[in-house]
């Protein structure tokens, strides 16, 4: 146990300073950050704070001790997802996504022992994102990181197959992260976003790439969901009943029962819930759930993974979860060793 070997493969990681982008493209609500005293900044969507964040957000030397507390030596990397920038002009968007690659490239190379990244695309452009997908796979990254909905279109419209595809072929994993919760206008007050909107966002993705047959087409295809797939897997007996009763509705692109899936794709750990761990584990198997923390924010699992090593699995089931399962999805790329 003291000695095995682990990788967080859900965390974020930003440069520590943004260009002004709504500057530099004329417009836009993009994300900058405000370094107001040492070790922290606001970081600003337009005029509005959106989040504090500390130098765990930007530093990866500060990230490495810490996760060293955890006997945990290598993290996966992604922007954080506000970063996607959706919205904005495909161009723009492609500046913006190669300039927080470049920067994840960076800190991989700096730290090879200890990081490794998944890069962010235009998903608005399916052209762009493409092309960003290749200049991603030179640069030596194992996948990419996307939101559940694109502009609120689902993963399932046919402009983003193309996208998926160009994964398939170019051997990149797929990291799915909720993002521009649905609802979120009408539930801000509870943080309702980040505990109802999120794992629903999640669900939706999962059900879209079902339903819309997109597994099904592509089943070389390797996806990962965040926070342990959100509400997908708690409620696939609701998801499996209605594609039982109304396949009128349900089983119109893709004729396959979703129950069919698991199994096929792999979430993280992120449940701050043993019993809602081992319920997962029971019903994806042991090899599709990976160590995943969502580090270093609040509702992330910021002990990496310290209640899995206490729910007494045996040995073979966690280096599956801590690392072996990682390797597998991201096909043998790692770091560390
Ligand atoms: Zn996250």
């Amino acid at each position: 146990m003291e000695t095995m070997h682990k990788i967080d493969m859900h965390t974020h990681l930003l440069p520590e300073r943004l260009p002004n982008f709504a500057d530099k493209f004329g417009y836009g609500d993009f994300i900058h950050l405000q370094h107001h005293r040492p070790g922290f900044a606001r970081m600003m969507k337009g005029d509005v704070f959106f989040r504090e964040i500390k130098s765990n957000c930007w530093d990866p030397a500060v990230r490495i001790p810490e996760y060293a507390q955890y006997k945990t030596p290598v993290q996966v990397v992604c922007t954080i997802p506000v970063m996607f920038s959706y919205w904005a002009k495909p161009a723009d968007c492609l500046d913006l996504s190669m300039f927080l690659n470049d920067h994840l490239a960076g800190v991989v190379e700096d730290y090879p022992e200890h990081y490794m990244a998944l890069g962010t695309i235009p998903m608005q452009d399916t052209d762009l994102a493409v092309r960003e997908l290749q200049r991603l796979k030179e640069l030596g990254f194992p996948g990419v990181q996307i939101g559940s909905n694109v502009n609120r279109l689902n993963l399932s419209e046919p402009q983003f197959f193309p996208i998926f595809e160009a994964c398939r072929d170019l051997d990149m994993a797929i990291l799915v992260h909720p993002w521009e919760m649905m609802g979120q206008s009408d539930m801000s007050k509870y943080w309702l976003p980040w505990l109802v909107g999120m794992p629903a966002e999640t669900s939706r993705a999962v059900c879209s790439l079902i339903f819309g047959g997109v597994m099904e087409r592509l089943p070389d295809l390797r996806f990962c969901f965040a926070h342990a797939g959100g509400s997908f897997i708690p409620t696939i007996g609701r998801v499996q009943h209605g594609f039982d009763c109304r396949p009128d509705l349900v089983a119109v692109d893709n004729a396959v029962p979703p129950r069919d899936y698991l199994g096929r794709f792999w979430v993280d750990s992120a449940t701050h819930d043993p019993q809602l761990l081992r319920y997962i584990l029971e019903v994806i198997g042991d090899e599709k759930v990976c160590l995943g923390t969502d580090y270093p924010f609040p509702l992330g699992d910021l002990e990496i993974g310290r209640f899995i090593g206490e729910m007494g699995l045996p040995a073979s089931t966690l280096e599956k979860i801590f690392y072996k399962n990682t390797i597998d999805w991201l096909h043998g790329k790692q770091a560390g060793g």
